[in-house]
């Protein structure tokens, strides 16, 4: 288990004093203008040294994207855009330090800005998220005030501004070109790729786009060092992770813990067990909504990391766990998450507009048993479909959760269908 000197988010529960002097006191804004002064260069290479993938999903290694911000301006501004629209269901980690910790994300914007040469940064916080905006921007106003923002930020002679913009409430905006669209004041539909937005991001000016919680992990890994970081995880699969675990637990939480921890530690330590023992286990969707699910006797060895899950069919995703005990009619879950994406596909490309709409009616027939087998294989296909095909990475979100209920459950799906036709009450779906 992970020792409590070891966590970078020392105030995620909210017991302790989240405004600047709390912070402070836990160590945080410590020597920010020496880190700084230490070059861009140096601050990149650390990143990258560290192995921190991102954590808002994709697993995209953080330094070598900064890297790609180009390293003279053309007379354009840079910019750092943080995406705090955390929509995808079951994920609920950047929540807690926003509203708890916030300063662990502010001092990482100073850095991280810095390190792109941006003197401008804007925090996009999820249209539901009310509460952690205001504490969020009690921080940040705080820090202005103690001349850790604005003008020679903390002492460091890099001037920055820190703004936080409240979205409207739209998953889609949690996608980073369509993030981009929406903070210039248009609607949130995705752009194509590329131009890349560090060639052409906000306003058309390069722009890096970074998940909370690996620009919040940044002042904590360049002052204790790439090496302590990285000695956490498997190789590849560096560093601590905020892992938030919902559904049949004892106890859903969200945890700091060390990468490649075992799935069984994680349930036992932090989770108080399954609920109902270990054989009650019936499927784990381990990386938040769209990533596929996991027959719960396949995820009994499963290691809680990028590679091991990637291998299990699944993905770590936003290390989002959704357990699932046998009392759950697993068709009629994954259907809830078809709906879901149908309801929030932007609309613009064809196989994912119509696609989610379709993939959802046949998974609406699916939960009632009324449907022929031959129809799991072309809904199969029609996933294949959708998948890879679109503008943006909705289209695969919507097609993987399906994809994996077929592969790991077809043999639920099949007797439901037979048991609508025999009148089988015992395995048809619950209203
Ligand atoms: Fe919009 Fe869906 Fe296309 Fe993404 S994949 S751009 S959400 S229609």
């Amino acid at each position: 288990m992970l020792k409590d000197q070891d966590r970078i988010f020392t105030n995620l529960y909210g017991m302790h004093d989240r405004t600047l002097k709390g912070a402070q006191a836990r160590g945080h804004w410590d020597g920010t203008a020496g880190i700084i002064q230490n070059g861009r260069d140096w601050i990149i290479q650390q990143m990258k040294d560290s192995g921190l993938r991102g954590r808002g999903g994709a697993g995209f290694p953080t330094g070598l994207k900064w890297s790609f911000m180009p390293k003279e301006s053309d007379g354009r501004p840079a910019y750092l855009v943080v995406n705090a629209d955390e929509s995808e269901p079951g994920t609920c980690k950047d929540r807690e330090i926003m509203r708890h910790d916030p300063h662990t994300l502010i001092e990482g914007c100073l850095i991280a800005s810095f390190a792109m040469q941006a003197h401008a940064c804007y925090i996009y916080i999820r249209g539901e998220y009310i509460r952690e905006r205001e504490a969020l921007q009690a921080a940040i106003d705080e820090a202005y005030d103690a001349g850790l923002l604005g003008k020679n930020a903390a002492g460091s002679d890099w001037d920055f501004d820190l703004y936080l913009h409240h979205g409207a409430g739209a998953y889609i905006c949690g996608e980073e070109t369509a993030l981009l669209e929406s903070l210039e004041g248009k609607k949130g539909m995705p752009r194509m790729k590329p131009p890349f937005p560090a060639g052409a991001g906000l306003y058309g000016c390069p722009t890096t786009v970074n998940n909370v919680e690996s620009i919040a992990v940044v002042p904590t890994i360049l002052r204790r060092g790439p090496d302590w970081f990285s000695s956490f995880g498997r190789p590849n699969n560096a560093g601590t992770k905020l892992f938030g675990i919902s559904g049949h637990v004892n106890n859903p939480c969200v945890v700091e813990e060390a990468m490649s921890i075992s799935f069984e530690e994680l349930i036992d330590k932090h989770c108080g067990g399954i609920r109902g023992g270990w054989d009650n286990l019936k499927a784990v969707i381990p990386g938040g909504s769209s990533v596929p699910c996991v027959t719960g006797a396949n995820m009994r060895d499963a290691v809680m990391d990028f590679d091991a899950l990637k291998d299990k069919g699944s993905s770590l995703g936003t290390a989002a766990v959704i357990v699932m005990d046998n009392s759950t009619d697993i068709i009629k879950a994954i259907w809830r998450l078809s709906k879901f994406y149908k309801h929030e596909s932007c609309g613009q490309c064809t196989p994912c507009r119509e696609g989610t709409g379709w993939m959802m009616r046949v998974m609406d027939r699916l939960v009632k048993g009324e449907a022929e087998i031959e129809e799991i294989d072309m809904l199969l296909s029609v996933t294949k479909q959708v998948e890879g095909h679109t503008i943006c990475a909705l289209g695969d979100a919507s097609a993987w959760p399906i994809q994996g209920l077929i592969k790991n459950f077809r043999e639920e799906i099949e007797d439901r269908i037979k048991a609508k036709r025999t009148g089988r009450m015992g395995a048809m779906a619950a209203e």
